[in-house]
């Protein structure tokens, strides 16, 4: 997992005076100058990616530069990400795609999310002898979470509808790096040890991460000649052997009877799924979610992701509410409260069920109700209610009663973007949930499986749209978005994190679009999030900055506790025109990213 070769301290520094423009900022329409010389800034033209992981990046360059496109880069880069981030990004999970196509100047999605095995129930996370959730600890670690992977059909699907490479041919730079292996860095390291509990418990992965018993030290090398002999056999096979052929046949096993080591002390409860839930899942293309914001186009993820809808909603009511370039708090504050309102109505009506009213959380009239409730002065007090997208907004509804709490979702996956010479726009969030998924690896296979049915609500309510049901995709927060400027690409972006996907997205906005800052320094800007939770979590820089100024206004504020205490790890692109495009990594959080352009301005 090599980096951008900048020293961590300087790397600090760096960002440090990025950060320190965020304060200063608020000149309307004067970018600040922190995107110059920011490590994870690249800008040029042929193409650009952000990722991460300087290995893809440099493997999705090497594709576009042999005449892929932005589909092609992005599978390559994923692929390779399933090597060097392991933790985050492997076959054995599922993800979600955005493409804007150049040619009908249309923006598809491609739902790769894992699904629910046939035999999943409501109560399936219930302990029969207490009537209670099992405890969220025995879910993380267990063959129940684990999903059907859908990242392959996915790969699958794109590539046959927009790519123009075969998948093996993708597949062939990360089984390069998958043989003969990279550096371990301290990102890598410091995944492995907080894991490293858990991964002792299972010998095929105990045997893979903990080499000699304790994780890979920083600066050694890290080969898995097992996912490389897995990625060839798909190259050679197809992906019908992992759905239906031998390999289908080893992951099923391996859920249903997860490889503990003898003597193990942990109780891991066994999966449901079966040869045929792997054999009938698909991946399915959606239509995006659209809404208008500052006269442009944002597009994002339909259901089962609530990434799209509760962005778009967040917009549609920031954009009833004052948001000064020239004051920073007040901005904030109208950021937190239209977060907050749209994670009540998320948590009520979304999910990967029939009839989500996306068309009326998403018009313009519920926004306006909706920001009715808010006060430039004070803040509401979370939990708040749902709200009522029925149609009827003439007035401004009261809210009454309150809101749930928020559902778990675990903090970690990656997020990637990518452009082409013809203005294709890839954006890809995937992810196996948890840093490590479910902790079990298929034997002699080189990867993870996810433990992605822990979005589901693990104690679902009455009439919960996020209940476990046979076959149904857990409720996602994942978030790529594309934003159009009169029909063209201006703005692409995603980020990691669980349910903090969508306030990182919608924070960058934010600081882009509301707060005049340039792109890598609304990526930089330290965060805050408020999903309708009793406080808002704020990086130490946030609390800093704002903390006094939007306690006034009767914010509560509290640090992300992490680990590590950082929200998101997010890439975007700027398209500043005429080809030229700016590709933005994180320059610190998880010790940062890599950003490339196939020819450097
Ligand atoms: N499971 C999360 C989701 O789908 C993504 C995992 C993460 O961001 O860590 O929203």
């Amino acid at each position: 997992m090599p980096r951008i070769g900048i020293p961590r301290a300087r790397r600090t520094a760096l960002v440090a005076s990025a950060l320190l423009a965020g304060t200063l900022l608020g000149v309307p329409g004067r970018p600040t100058e922190a995107g110059g010389g920011l490590p994870g800034t690249a800008t040029g033209r042929g193409g650009a990616v952000a990722t991460v992981d300087a290995t893809a990046s440099g493997t999705a360059i090497e594709v576009l530069r042999q005449g892929g496109n932005a589909v092609d880069a992005a599978v390559a880069a994923a692929a390779t990400l399933g090597v060097t981030e392991p933790y985050v990004a492997a076959l054995g999970g599922g993800g979600f795609f955005l493409y804007y196509d150049p040619r009908t100047r249309d923006v598809h999605t491609v739902d790769g999310r894992e699904s629910a095995p046939a035999a999943m129930r409501a109560d399936s996370f219930t302990d029969p002898s207490t009537g209670r959730p099992i405890p969220l600890e025995e879910a993380i670690t267990s063959g129940l979470s684990v999903g059907v992977p859908g990242t392959l059909r996915q790969w699958d699907l794109l590539l046959r509808r927009h790519g123009t490479r075969p998948l093996g041919d993708l597949l062939r730079p990360a089984i390069k790096v998958a043989e003969r292996g990279f550096p371990v860095d301290q990102e890598f390291h410091d995944q492995t040890a907080r894991n490293a509990a858990r991964f002792a418990d299972f010998v095929p992965t105990r045997k893979l991460f903990l080499p000699g018993g304790a994780p890979p030290a920083v600066g050694t090398t890290f080969r898995n000649p097992d996912l490389a002999a897995t990625y060839r056999g798909i190259a050679e096979k197809g992906i019908g052997w992992f759905y239906e052929g031998g390999l289908a046949r080893e992951i099923v096993r391996t859920v249903r009877r997860p490889p503990l080591v003898e003597g193990a002390a942990r109780k891991v409860r066994p999966g449901l799924l079966t040869a045929s839930d792997l054999a009938s899942y698909r991946a399915v293309s959606r239509d995006p979610v659209r809404t208008r914001y500052r006269g442009l186009d944002v597009y994002g993820m339909a259901p089962p992701s609530s990434g799209g809808s509760t962005v778009g909603e967040a917009l549609n009511i920031l954009d009833r509410l004052p948001r000064p370039a020239s004051d920073p708090v007040q901005t904030l504050h109208s950021y937190l409260e239209a977060s907050k309102l749209a994670y009540a109505d998320r948590e009520r009506y979304v999910g990967d069920v029939p009839g989500v009213p996306l068309k009326e959380l998403l018009s313009e009239d519920y926004g306006r109700e909706r920001a009715c409730l808010v006060s430039p002065t004070s803040a509401l007090k979370p939990p708040v209610a749902a709200g009522s997208p029925d149609g009827q907004y003439e007035t401004c509804a009261s809210a009454s009663g309150t809101g749930g709490p928020l559902a778990y979702e675990g903090p970690q996956t990656t997020n990637l973007v990518v452009s082409d010479r013809w203005g294709g726009v890839a954006v890809y969030t995937l992810t196996i949930e948890q840093w490590g998924g479910s902790g079990i690896t298929v034997p002699g296979r080189g990867f993870l499986l996810n433990n992605e049915l822990t979005d589901f609500s693990l104690a679902p309510r009455p009439g919960d749209p996020n209940a476990a049901a046979p076959g149904k995709r857990p409720r996602s927060s994942i978030a790529p978005t594309v934003v159009l400027r009169d029909g063209l690409p201006f703005l692409a972006l995603g980020s990691p994190g669980g349910s903090t996907i969508i306030t990182t997205v919608l924070q960058i906005l934010v600081h882009r679009l509301d707060l005049g800052m340039d792109l890598p320094g609304s990526v930089a800007a330290p965060r805050a999030t408020q999903r309708n939770t009793p406080t808002t979590l704020a990086e130490r820089a946030f609390l800093d900055a704002y903390g006094p100024a939007l306690t006034t206004r009767g914010q509560i504020l509290e640090p992300y506790p992490g680990p590590p205490p950082e929200i998101g790890a997010a890439t975007a692109l700027e398209f500043l025109g005429d080809g030229l495009v700016q590709a933005v990594a994180e320059p610190v959080r998880r010790h940062g990213g890599s950003a490339r352009t196939v020819r450097p301005d």
